[in-house]
Parts: structure tokens; C-alpha cells; sequence
């Protein structure tokens, strides 16, 4: 008799139902990896499940191609370039594409509860479009002092200057979601920031409410924007010591590795939810790999 729950039963079995219980029922060896793994039958509905059924991977043909996807997609490389370089189909590269995201983003969020509540935060925003730059996004990302990525999100707003009537007359009206975003990233990430944090950013005017709102006790720093450095991706300073340097430098890593963010590139988004699943995997493989390695991490 063992206490694993049965898939295929009502989630919270009586005390009676959990006595019946789920019995050993033989083993097959997994045709992919060679595995072994042990089958079980459910005594109340009398189907069968095994110790594979639980794996996030589970039915994957390939399932050995997850690490490799997920290191190439938050190093730069493009959908069509990996199904050429593992020798798959692009089919096959967008589904897992589908499923790391879904993985990186639950893993990103347990992570949280890893870490004491952040003291030094630091918060900036990232410029960007779906489709064309006439509807452009705007990414805000928050972290820790020391690079690791508190979370991020992604809201839409009307195209500015010369753009503007312009985007208004092919495209309509843009409505602007920042305010919406940011609070809802701010009230995820209450619990994972202390109360008494150091919030520091750039002069944007709407940071403050909406950081007194969620973190009334905190301190707000902000400091000036200073013009970008040829090098560093449009994101890193001039003029030496930049307080905003580590932010600064996240969202450089973000243009350097996530391709359709890079500057001037034909990797374009087309949708905002695309370029959501991408970040998502970015910041796993960016606190798990990159600024907090920890080498035997195996992500999925
Ligand atoms: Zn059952």
C-alpha cells in the first residue's frame, strides 16, 4: 500500500478512500531514457498511473533537449536556429518554448521563498514593441542589489513623439496598462521585499505613489538618468559611478541575451505574451545560472 495520491481520483479522497489506497501494479522501462519506472493501480477507480506520470516532462519524446532549449533561449539564439542546430522540427522547439516558460515562471516565483525578504532594491524600466514601434511595451523589472531578478512585467502604452498620430491613425487608440502592471508586480512581490527596503530608480514620476502604496515604510532613492555609453547595450552610463549600475546592467543582459530584444533586431516580438514566456525563462537561467550559479541545478 502506498500514500501517492491518484491522478485520475477526486483531489481530496475521505479518510475511508485513502485506506483502499493505490497497490503496486509492475514496472515498464521508459523508451526514451531507459528508465525504470513503477506502475500503480488506484483500488477505488481501478485505472493506473506510474512514478513517471507526476514528472513535469511527462510524454516528452524529447525530453533530453529541455536543458539545452532552455540554455540557447536565454543565450540569444533564435527558434529557427535551434531546431536547425538539435536537428528538430520548429514545431517541436515552440512547444517546448510553451512548456519551459510555464515551468520558469512557477520555479522564479517558489524561488522567492528562498531568499530573505530584499532590503537593497532597485527598479527600471525597459523599452520595447510588439509587432511594430508604433505599439510599443514597456518592461519594468525589479531586483535585488547584486543582480538577482525580482520579478518583471509587461504593460502596453501609447507610441510618444513623432510616432504618436501616426500609430493613432493605423492602429487606434493604445490604451496604457503601466500603472495596472506595476502595482500588480509590486503587490506579488510585498512579501519577498522588506518593509523597510531601499527602493532606488531614475526620476520617473510614477514610481512613488505606487511604491508608497505598497511599501509605505520604505525609502525611495531616485537619481538622475545620464546618457547611455556606446558600449553596454544602450543601458549601461556614462560618467562613472552609477548608483542605478546594477539594474543598469540586468536590463544590458537582457538586450545581450534575450534575441528579441536585442538592438535593431529582426527577432521581433509579435506578441506581448511571447516576449513574457521569453523573460521568464531569462530570469530563471539569470538567478539560477548566471548570478547566483549553482552548478547542480538541474532545471527541468
Ligand atoms: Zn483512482
Amino acid at each position: 500500500m502506498h500514500d501517492l495520491a491518484c491522478p485520475h481520483c477526486e483531489p481530496n479522497p475521505t479518510e475511508n478512500e485513502l485506506r483502499t489506497g493505490v497497490v503496486r501494479f509492475g514496472f515498464f522501462i521508459r523508451a526514451v531514457d531507459q528508465k525504470r519506472h513503477q506502475r500503480y493501480r488506484c483500488r477505488r477507480c481501478g485505472r493506473t498511473f506510474s512514478s513517471a506520470t507526476y514528472s513535469p516532462s511527462f510524454r516528452q519524446k524529447k525530453r533530453h533537449l529541455n536543458g539545452l532549449v532552455m540554455m540557447y533561449y536565454a543565450s540569444g539564439v533564435s527558434q529557427r536556429r535551434l531546431a536547425i542546430n538539435l536537428r528538430v522540427n520548429r514545431k517541436t522547439i515552440v512547444r517546448k518554448f510553451e512548456f519551459l516558460a510555464k515551468w520558469a515562471e512557477l520555479f522564479s516565483k517558489a524561488d522567492l521563498n528562498n531568499f530573505a525578504p530584499a532590503t537593497d532594491v532597485l527598479i527600471d524600466e525597459l523599452e520595447t514593441f510588439e509587432h511594430t514601434r508604433l505599439k510599443p511595451l514597456s518592461v519594468l523589472v525589479a531586483i535585488e542589489k547584486g543582480r538577482r531578478i525580482l520579478g518583471f512585467t509587461i504593460a502596453q502604452h501609447p507610441a510618444r513623439g513623432p510616432k504618436a498620430a501616426f500609430s493613432r491613425v493605423k492602429y487606434g487608440p493604445r490604451r496604457d496598462t503601466r500603472r495596472g502592471a506595476r502595482e500588480k508586480l509590486f503587490e506579488e512581490l510585498s512579501p519577498h521585499i522588506s518593509p523597510h527596503a531601499e527602493v532606488c530608480s531614475d526620476l520617473c514620476p510614477h514610481y512613488g505613489p505606487s511604491i508608497r502604496k505598497f511599501f509605505p515604510e520604505a525609502t525611495h532613492k531616485v537619481f538622475k538618468g545620464r546618457k547611455a555609453a556606446v558600449i553596454g547595450q544602450g543601458e549601461l552610463k556614462v560618467g562613472g559611478f552609477d548608483p542605478l549600475f546594477d539594474i543598469n546592467h540586468t536590463l544590458a543582459m537582457l538586450r545581450a541575451n534575450v534575441n528579441r530584444l536585442f538592438r535593431r533586431t529582426w527577432n521581433t516580438t509579435k506578441k506581448a505574451q511571447r516576449l513574457h514566456q521569453h523573460l521568464a525563462i531569462y530570469v530563471l537561467f539569470h538567478n539560477w545560472k548566471l548570478v547566483n550559479p549553482m552548478p547542480n541545478a538541474i532545471i527541468v
